[in-house]
């Protein structure tokens, strides 16, 4: 199966029970402690990896957001989690309430801060970055030997027991014969998932890596061409939408993203308010206006925290493209 039966199970019915009552509701909360970071890599917003570790969120303030968004799944992303001193006591309160943990990390600090420290779980995933082989990865990472590193954290993962992915963004840089050798490197290490999505121009990124749409359908059309040999997390439907086959509605509401700096609105990329209040955020944003992708900063996005619910609920509605999505989550 692409992702654990209990993992799919939860997630299905909470989909279903929400989309009963509501067209819009968040699935995942985007949890950011901290905007702290051992690395800076290209195409990172500049807030997530120089803010000062003393503006962290308490694990309290944590709680509470998740509680408040009421969502099944909490991605706890930043700035580098293994580096939030709190990450023990966060991970095991989560999990304590039942939800499901995609702790995405460069697994730099994988040895001091997480094995041994922090018991693998059925609710855990440990979602490590890596974005091409050795050369492109220690390019994004701005840093030699990284990709080394995360090769062998992902193993030593692996061996302990953790439930283990990783995540991967495409950038202009990325050749995609190279993404596969990494899929099929990663294969063979019998890895858990491997997500992949276009890479987009955050407002404030001082890099330019970024995709065209052009370059994202070319490149997503081969990237689609080879699900079923690795497995690739992101959906057929997703992976279809990226290769320009067909338009969906942004979904921003779908993966809500709470920082030190509180609710980050509209969506995990553009942050033009901030709000300490989720019911305040809720029905504050113009949710509609974002669905609609028009905006000037929204221009060439395909990213996969905006569009891959969208994507699912259009495979939901049509019989053909439900059973694909079914046989998908069934093989690999
Ligand atoms: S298209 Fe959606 S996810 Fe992308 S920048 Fe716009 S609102 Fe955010």
């Amino acid at each position: 199966m692409r992702y654990p039966f209990d993992f799919t199970l939860t997630q299905a019915l909470y989909m279903s029970k929400m989309g009963r009552q509501s067209k819009r509701f968040p699935t995942v909360c985007m949890l950011e402690p901290l905007y702290t970071c051992n690395l800076a890599c290209r195409g990172c917003t500049k807030e997530r990896h120089t803010g000062k570790l003393s503006n962290r969120l308490s694990v309290e303030q944590c709680l509470k957001a998740v509680e408040d968004c009421g969502v099944p799944i909490v991605s706890v992303c930043g700035g580098e989690p293994l580096l939030y001193p709190e990450l023990p006591e966060l991970l095991a309160e989560l999990i304590k309430r039942g939800k499901y943990i995609i702790m995405c990390t460069n697994s730099l600090l994988a040895k001091e801060k997480l094995f041994g420290v922090i018991p693998p779980d059925n609710h855990l995933f440990v979602n490590v970055h890596l974005d091409g082989m050795a050369k492109t990865h220690d390019f994004v990472t701005n840093r030699p030997g990284v990709w080394q590193q995360a090769i062998s954290n992902i193993k030593e993962c692996k061996e302990r027991g953790y439930l283990t992915i990783t995540n991967c963004t495409v950038f202009r840089e990325t050749d995609v014969d190279e993404l596969e050798a990494l899929c099929k490197l990663l294969t063979d290490i019998h890895i858990d998932g491997i997500l992949i999505s276009p890479g987009y121009n955050f407002e404030n990124s001082e890099e330019d890596v970024f995709l065209s749409l052009q370059e994202t359908f070319e490149k997503f059309k081969r990237i689609r061409g080879f699900i079923d040999k690795y497995k690739i997390t992101s959906t057929p439907a997703f992976l279809d939408f990226a290769s320009g086959k067909f338009d969906v509605d942004c979904s921003p509401y779908s993966t809500v993203n709470y920082t030190p700096n509180g609710w980050k609105a509209p969506c995990y990329l553009i942050g033009t308010e901030f709000y300490d209040d989720f019911q305040t955020f809720w029905n504050s944003v113009d949710w509609s206006y974002w669905e609609s992708h028009k905006d000037p900063l929204c221009a060439n996005c395909r990213m996969h925290s905006g569009f891959e619910q969208g994507c699912v609920q259009r495979s939901m509605g049509k019989f053909s493209d439900m059973l694909q999505l079914i046989k998908w989550q069934f093989s690999g």
